[in-house]
C-alpha cells in the first residue's frame, strides 16, 4: 500500500549523492521511514561500489532521478524491527542488495524470481519508493529501512566489509552459473576482471569449473591466477583469441561498455552460451547470426538474482569462505574511486567504510 510522507513518520539521515549527472557526489540529507510492521532498520556498516552506481550517477542508461544516492551492496546491523518481523532481531548482521520491493504476485515473484518481477522490482536506489513516494535512496547513507522479505542474512564467519560486494557482484555472477547449471569440469570463461569478473572467477572455481579470464589488461594475469583462474586470454591479441576456438560451455561477459561480442562467439563450444551481464544497450557492431546458427550457440542476458538465490549464494560463500577482494575507502573518497573505476583500476571492489560518514 502506498503511504504518503504526510502519513508516515520519517527520520533524517546523512547520505552521499549527486544533484545532477555532471555533479560530484557530496553529503546531503535524505528521509528514511520509521519502520512499519514488516520493516527492518539497518545501521549501515559497509557499502560496496558497483559500476552501476557510476552509470546511474552519470545517467548512462537514461532515467536517472536526482538527487541520486547510489549503493546496493549493503551490510549492517539491525537497529529496529517492526512488530510483525519474524526472521530477524535487533543486533543481527544483515544485508540488502539491489532490490527493496517487488509486486510479490506475478509469475516471476511467485517463482522466487523477484528480479524479473513483471511490473518491475523496486531498485534499492533510483526506484519508485512505494512508501514515501519519490525515488529510493541507496546505501551511501547511515541507515536504510527495508521490508524483511528483501533483507538477507550474512554468514557470521565472513568479514562483513568483504562480504558486501556479494550482494550485487556475487549474485549477478552466481545466478547465471546456477541457471546454466555449471558443474565440476565445465569450461567457463569470464570477460573483464573487475568487481563482477573477480567474483565470477571465484564462484565458478568453487563450483568445480575450469575457469579462463578474457582481459584487455595483461598486468592482471597474476591476480587472475591467484583468484582461481586456470588461464588468461588477452582479448586484444588475435592469436590468443584464436587459440580458444570452441573451448567454453559458458562465457560470462561483464564489460560495462559497448564492445564487439562477435569476437567471443567462436570461443563457445556447440550449445554454448555467452551471457551478457555488463553492457545494457544496442550492440555495435551488430551480432552476426551465422556462427550462432551453425553452432547452436546462444547469446543471453541476466540480471542480479532472486532473494532466495541470493541467500543460497551467501550461504555457499559462508561454507566455502568466499568474499570479495576489497579496497576499503572513506565516503569522502568516492569521486576519486569513480575515476579509478573508469580506468579499470579497481583491485577488485571498492567498499565504503560507512563510519566515515558518521564523523
Ligand atoms: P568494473 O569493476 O568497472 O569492471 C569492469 C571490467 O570490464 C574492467 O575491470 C575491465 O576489465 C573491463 N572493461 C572495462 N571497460 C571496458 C571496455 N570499454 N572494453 C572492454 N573491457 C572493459 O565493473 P563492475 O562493477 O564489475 O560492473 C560491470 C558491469 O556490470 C557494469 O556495466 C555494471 O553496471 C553491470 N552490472 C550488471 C548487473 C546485472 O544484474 N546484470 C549487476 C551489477 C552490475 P579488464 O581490465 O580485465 O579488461
Ligand atoms: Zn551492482
Amino acid at each position: 500500500m502506498l503511504n504518503t510522507s504526510k502519513e508516515m513518520e520519517t527520520n533524517n539521515v546523512k547520505a552521499f549523492g549527486a544533484e545532477n549527472r555532471d555533479a560530484s557526489l557530496k553529503q546531503m540529507k535524505i528521509q528514511r521511514r520509521e519502520p512499519s510492521a514488516n520493516d527492518i532498520e539497518i545501521d549501515i556498516l559497509y557499502c560496496g561500489v558497483c559500476h552501476s552506481d557510476l552509470h546511474t550517477v552519470r545517467n548512462d542508461w537514461g532515467g536517472s532521478i536526482y538527487p541520486a544516492v547510489p549503493g546496493h551492496e549493503i551490510v549492517g546491523r539491525i537497529t529496529k524491527i517492526g512488530n510483525s518481523v519474524s526472521k530477524f532481531k535487533v543486533g543481527d548482521l544483515a544485508a540488502v542488495g539491489c532490490m527493496v520491493d517487488s509486486c510479490g504476485q506475478c509469475s516471476s515473484c511467485t517463482q522466487d524470481l523477484e528480479q524479473y518481477c513483471v511490473p518491475g522490482f523496486t531498485g534499492t536506489y533510483n526506484g519508485k519508493d512505494r512508501h514515501l513516494g519519490g525515488q529510493t535512496f541507496g546505501g551511501y547513507s547511515e541507515k536504510v529501512v527495508v521490508d524483511e522479505r528483501f533483507v538477507l542474512r550474512v554468514p557470521e564467519n565472513l568479514d562483513p566489509a568483504a562480504a558486501a560486494p556479494l550482494l550485487c557482484a556475487g549474485i549477478t555472477t552466481w545466478s547465471p552459473l546456477r541457471h546454466w547449471k555449471v558443474k565440476k569440469g565445465d569450461k567457463v570463461a569470464v570477460v573483464g576482471l573487475g568487481g563482477l569478473g573477480h567474483m565470477a572467477i571465484k564462484l565458478a572455481k568453487a563450483l568445480g569449473a575450469h575457469v579462463t579470464l578474457f582481459s584487455r589488461s595483461p598486468e592482471k594475469e597474476k591476480d587472475a591466477k591467484a583468484l582461481g583462474a586456470d588461464a588468461i586470454v588477452i582479448s586484444t591479441d588475435k592469436q590468443q583469441m584464436s587459440s580458444v576456438n570452441a573451448a567454453f560451455d559458458l562465457i560470462i561477459d561483464t564489460v560495462p561498455y559497448v564492445h564487439d561480442v562477435n569476437e567471443y562467439i567462436p570461443a563457445l563450444n556447440i550449445n554454448g552460451t555467452i551471457v551478457l551481464v555488463g553492457y545494457l544497450g544496442p550492440l555495435e557492431p551488430m551480432l552476426n547470426t551465422v556462427p550462432m546458427i551453425l553452432g547452436r550457440k546462444s547469446v543471453a542476458g541476466s540480471v542480479i538474482g532472486g532473494i532466495a538465490e541470493t541467500q543460497e549464494m551467501l550461504d555457499f560463500c559462508g561454507k566455502h569462505n568466499i568474499v570479495s577482494e576489497i579496497e576499503l575507502i572513506k565516503m569522502q573518497d568516492i569521486n576519486e574511486a569513480y575515476e579509478r573505476m573508469l580506468k579499470s583500476d579497481v583491485r577488485y571492489r571498492f567498499v565504503i567504510d560507512m563510519e566515515s560518514l558518521k564523523t
